[in-house]
């Protein structure tokens, strides 16, 4: 997956944008020389609403966020992760692809019954947005969306982009569709095998801090997902003083835990 590459990719663009910062402003007063004219600045493209990778600050909660890709092979379920949330009514965001929510028909009913959980979408087909034309875009986000409310009932609004691939189109996309692009600020990197949970556990515990919107799998290719989230649940989050929220609850949350 290109999460780090992105997170990499994010961070020279901060670097870049510090460094810009830093370059002396034209045309400040000062220094003999006469005032020059600022560039005139390039006419606005539309504005596009921000890419949510993370709550308020000052918010004491964080969402933990499972995506539900669809899957080759196996059941796409991680019923154990499942249970674990239930049991404890913990608060939990799920991003299904529309081929995912085809195929688990009972989960999907499931997920939506229970009211600390969310449902919203990651694709239909689960695929790299960024190299689709604006109209297959279109379709790929607004798909699963459709299915969720006609067979269900059920508006969904976040949408999470397939492999965290996406562009201005897609943003464009989104927003025209009334819908909200939600990515994250902490990855669990749970899909790796060679992740120990032990190591999952210390990079959570190195990033998790107010406000964090942090990604998992519940679609079964998480083998050490149950463990890690249960640490999480046990430790980390009350050790931080951090509740788990929805991300719509997330995004309201305005200081202290939201109810
Ligand atoms: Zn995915």
């Amino acid at each position: 997956m290109a999460r780090f590459g992105l997170a990499v990719r994010a961070t020279v663009a901060l670097l870049a944008a510090a460094l810009v910062g830093t370059a002396p402003a034209r045309g400040e007063p000062g220094g003999g020389s006469p005032p020059v004219a600022l560039e005139t600045p390039a006419p606005p493209t539309r504005a596009l609403p921000p890419v949510i990778r993370s709550g308020p600050a000052g918010c004491h909660g964080v969402a933990l966020t499972f995506d539900l890709c669809p899957v080759v092979k196996g059941s796409g379920w991680d019923a154990a992760l499942v249970d674990l949330l239930r049991e404890r009514q913990v608060p939990a965001t799920f991003f299904a692809s529309g081929r995912w929510i085809a195929g688990h028909e009972a989960e999907t009913k499931m997920l939506l019954a229970m009211p600390f959980f969310e449902m919203e979408t990651h694709g239909d087909r689960h695929r790299h947005l960024s190299r689709l034309d604006v109209a297959a875009q279109r379709v790929e986000v607004t798909k699963p969306v459709a299915l969720l409310a006609k067979r269900y009932g059920r508006r969904a609004t976040l949408v999470r982009a397939p492999f965290g691939e996406f562009d201005d189109r897609t943003r464009a996309v989104v927003a025209n569709a009334g819908l909200r692009l939600v990515q994250w600020s902490v990855v669990s990197g749970d899909p790796d095998p060679r992740i120990s949970a032990a190591r999952m556990l210390r990079g959570l515990r190195d990033n998790v801090r107010d406000g964090s919107i942090v990604v998992f799998h519940a679609n079964g290719k998480g083998k050490r997902t149950r463990e890690v989230v249960e640490a999480l649940l046990d430790r980390v989050l009350p050790e931080r003083g951090l509740a788990p929220l929805t991300v719509r609850d997330l995004l309201k949350c305005d200081g202290g835990h939201a109810s």
